[in-house]
């Protein structure tokens, strides 16, 4: 009899003998291909539910693999630490946030170890430490001299009762939290990052291995739209701007345009109002500060607007153009003005029908009558009151249009993007402080590098909620000016926390360098990442955040590259009951209780196996509980004794070329990060080995070289007991330093014979098949020979007789 497996021990055993010798240190090895497998960090909630698992053991049996074929592996882990959960645990339970982030990194870290990863402990991030954030605030400093990041103004929630910013969760229903009141929007200085500059590079995906799904999603977000900008005149006593000029797709409707439409927020809105219009458009004005920005563009909102009183000039026909405001025009889109063409758009037809505004067909279709529009006319057609453009496709037309305007320098072809800068300001406290100083005389000074990290302070008070706590700390406030050492003023507001997961990835080359914030050559050796696998849900910010990112130092001189992941994968999700997980259904899975009882092998070999990794699966535990057979199976094979009583050549034979098939299809499989089936094989080889330990027909030294490759093919799935297997089988080092076995394909070719087929015992056909062919099969096979059809045709079949490998024998009458 064979000790139990006892999988709770056997892990414990292991990680701590791997700790201990430091078995999967990494460090740079030019005799070694590299190769960076990168798992999105976690942010520190508290607790790794099954998502995370499914994330990252997963990914950690995929650098296993490449470990064993030899490649230098680096496979971090890291902690994303700062952020509003903190704040709000701190405001609401009055914890600290950094007591609170950092239990829960120690209850995280914990249960990662259990999961047996590979990860280098030893190059862990965390993005609240100082140590990290000082590269962030450093880097905030070298995007601020290179033009990339600026102060400009962004809305935020602002209560007017209150006289203080809210956080979007402090807006309830468009009222305060606090003292219920209309919640507005008010324009604030804030910093942001010129993300616009790199929005061309940032819609292509030149030379990486992205899914398509999340190309085309960073492409719409980013939303490049080829367009004419046209001035239209202005002349208004007692304003300065002589023109308006609107952003269109459509410039070969100019002649049609009937109406402006202001973004009531654009500042020449208050100017321009005639005083009868004042009160009206001051409620107008209100009232869209008060709705998001995806109640404004929604589609179903009816479209209203307002009359301000003033008119542009259409310089193309002279024909005076009332201005309007509505709330579908939004100021940061374009240029915060839009012209009006009714007869030629769906929203500005409607808008012209409810307000009785002129509709002007300029675009005809081809049987018109010029009778009135029943519907704006948006399809292709010729020109029509257009002076001298009349009769011309209107696609020529646009160009035409945009020509003409040039030369009157009355616009310009133009390009415009629907991606905005990136709002880097956070009221907050929990996050890396913006390391800037105001000096009344200097203007915005930047904190020198030797004066970094600018460390948060640790007290703080919380109750002023919305505003930075930062704000009410004078002591921190108050600091020197770093150029003319006069006083200043510290920013108070600290960074978003999608900086500090921008470069993550950089860090992990060089965790304690302290001379920069990456050590150049380290970085050289292991980036770019091989592979990057997370969630698809950070398609737009994280990983357009990153890109950016890596362009812009790139431009600096600080990379060589600007795409930092080669290849992107997205796993699925795993569901329990038919439904998504949730606290609230009751339906959680927690990987904890299951690591406890079945080990964590079976937790990671189970995942893997319930569907492909991109689709993700139903958790069921009858599901679990065949995985934790299956390796019981694999250690009584290992382990119990194995007795060669009739060893023969064909059997020989037939193992090694299971063997080499088993290696060939798990290869396959791994290199297409398809570990279901992959799984499945590794099934089958089990019970493969089964059927011969009962035959007892190979040798001895055939068995340990067939359980030898099943273990070492086993050891990413099931790093411990792989590990614990190889230790009692009597092998020297680690599983995991050995290396991937190689298929020969000769060995791995199935087997031909050749099949008799008689009818009632005459010879009829003589067919080649595969050795491994089944009774079945072989049956079948025969029947549908012509040769045998001709002396079966008409009868009835009374018995078929099977001699395994050899012969059918059809019976008729
Ligand atoms: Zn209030
Ligand atoms: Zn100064």
């Amino acid at each position: 009899m064979v000790d139990k497996f006892n999988p709770s021990e056997i892990d414990k055993k292991w990680q701590k003998k791997w700790a201990e010798d430091k078995l999967y240190k990494v460090i740079e090895d030019k005799s070694k291909p590299k190769w960076y497998a990168l798992t999105m960090f976690p942010y520190t909630s508290g607790d790794l539910h099954i998502g995370h698992w499914y994330a990252m053991a997963p990914s950690d049996v995929y650098a296993r693999y490449k470990r064993l074929q030899g490649y230098n592996v680096l496979h971090p882990m890291g902690f994303d630490a700062f952020g509003l959960p903190a704040e709000n645990a701190a405001i609401k339970r009055s914890i600290h946030p950094q007591k609170w982030t950092m239990a829960n990194i120690e209850n995280m870290r914990r249960q990662l170890k259990s999961m047996g990863a590979i990860y280098d402990w030893d190059r862990e991030v965390i993005t609240c430490d100082p140590k990290y954030y000082k590269w962030t605030q450093w880097f905030f400093v070298k995007l601020f001299e290179h033009g990339l990041a600026y102060r400009g103004k962004a809305p935020v929630n602002w209560c007017p009762e209150c006289q203080v910013v809210l956080a979007n969760e402090q807006v309830v229903s468009g009222k305060c939290w606090r003292c219920d009141s209309e919640v507005i929007k008010k324009d604030l200085e804030q910093w942001l990052f010129r993300i616009t500059k790199y929005a061309d590079e940032l819609m292509q995906h030149e030379g990486i291995d992205w899914p398509e799904r999340i190309k085309i999603m960073q492409k719409n977000w980013v939303g490049k739209s080829y367009g004419t900008e046209i001035s239209f005149a202005l002349d208004h006593p007692g304003v300065i701007e002589k023109e308006i000029r609107v952003f269109t797709t459509r410039p070969d409707t100019i002649f049609g345009v009937t109406f402006m439409v202001l973004a009531p927020e654009n500042p020449l809105v208050a100017k321009l109002t005639t005083p009868d219009k004042k009160t009206e458009v001051e409620a107008y004005v209100s009232r869209t500060r008060r709705l998001t920005e995806i109640e404004r563009l929604s589609t179903e909102k009816e479209k209203d607007g307002v009359f301000i009183g003033t008119y542009v000039a259409n310089r193309l026909n002279g024909k005076r153009v009332p201005i309007w405001i509505a709330d579908y025009v939004l100021q940061s889109y374009g240029t915060g003005a839009v012209m009006g063409v009714p007869a030629h758009d769906e929203r500005d037809f409607a808008f012209a029908k409810k307000y009785v505004i002129p509709i002007d067909v300029v675009i005809a279709p081809l049987d018109w009558d010029g009778a009135e529009l029943k519907q704006a006319f948006i399809e292709s057609g010729k020109m029509v009151n257009s002076a001298q453009f009349n009769g011309l496709p209107n696609e020529e037309g646009i160009v035409a249009v945009t020509h003409f305007l040039e030369e009157k320098g009355w616009g310009k072809g133009t390009i415009s993007y629907r991606m905005r800068d990136w709002l880097i300001s956070r009221q907050r406290y929990w996050g890396a402080p913006i390391p800037m100083i105001y000096c009344d005389r200097c203007g915005i000074v930047p904190v020198p590098e030797k004066d970094l990290p600018v460390e948060l302070p640790e007290e703080a008070d919380f109750s002023h909620t919305g505003e930075s706590p930062l704000k009410y700390n004078e002591k921190w406030v108050n600091t020197t000016c770093p150029k003319c050492g006069g006083s200043g003023k510290r920013e108070t507001d600290t960074i978003d926390g999608f900086m500090c997961s921008s470069w993550y990835f950089l860090r992990y080359c060089s965790p304690d360098y302290d001379k920069e914030s990456f050590d150049p050559e380290k970085v050289r050796y292991w980036m770019p990442v091989d592979i990057y696998t997370g969630g698809a849900e950070h398609a737009v910010m994280h990983l357009l955040y990153a890109r950016f990112f890596t362009m812009a130092i790139r431009d600096m001189g600080l990379v060589t590259f600007g795409e930092p992941f080669k290849k992107l994968f997205n796993q699925g999700i795993i569901i329990a009951g038919r439904e998504k997980m949730s606290k609230s259904k009751g339906n959680v899975v927690n990987p904890d209780e299951y690591v406890n009882e079945l080990g964590a092998d079976t937790v990671r070999a189970y995942m893997m196996f319930l569907g492909p990794w991109e689709q993700g699966g139903e958790w069921f535990d009858t599901g679990i509980s065949g995985v934790s057979r299956w390796l019981n199976r694999v250690w009584n094979l290992a382990l119990e004794d194995y007795q060669s009583l009739s060893p023969d050549e064909s059997a020989k034979r037939e193992l090694e070329r299971v063997i080499h098939q088993t290696i060939k299809k798990v290869t396959g499989d791994m290199d297409r990060l398809r570990f279901n089936t992959m799984i499945a094989a590794l099934m089958e080889f089990t019970n493969y080995m089964s059927r011969i330990k009962d035959s007892c027909s190979v040798s001895s030294e055939m068995w340990c070289s067939a359980i030898t490759n099943l273990l070492i093919l086993l050891a990413p799935t099931a790093p411990h007991i792989s590990e614990e297997l190889w230790q009692r089988l009597g092998h020297e080092g680690s599983i995991h330093n050995q290396q991937w076995p190689k298929w020969i394909e000769a060995l791995a070719k199935e087997e031909e014979i050749t099949l008799v087929v008689q009818v009632n015992g005459k010879l009829r056909d003589r067919i080649s098949v595969l050795v491994s062919i089944s009774e079945d099969e072989a049956k079948q096979i025969a029947r549908d020979s012509e040769k045998v059809k001709t002396h079966t045709a008409g009868k009835q079949v009374v018995n078929v007789i099977y001699v395994p490998g050899k012969l059918v024998n059809i019976v008729v009458k």
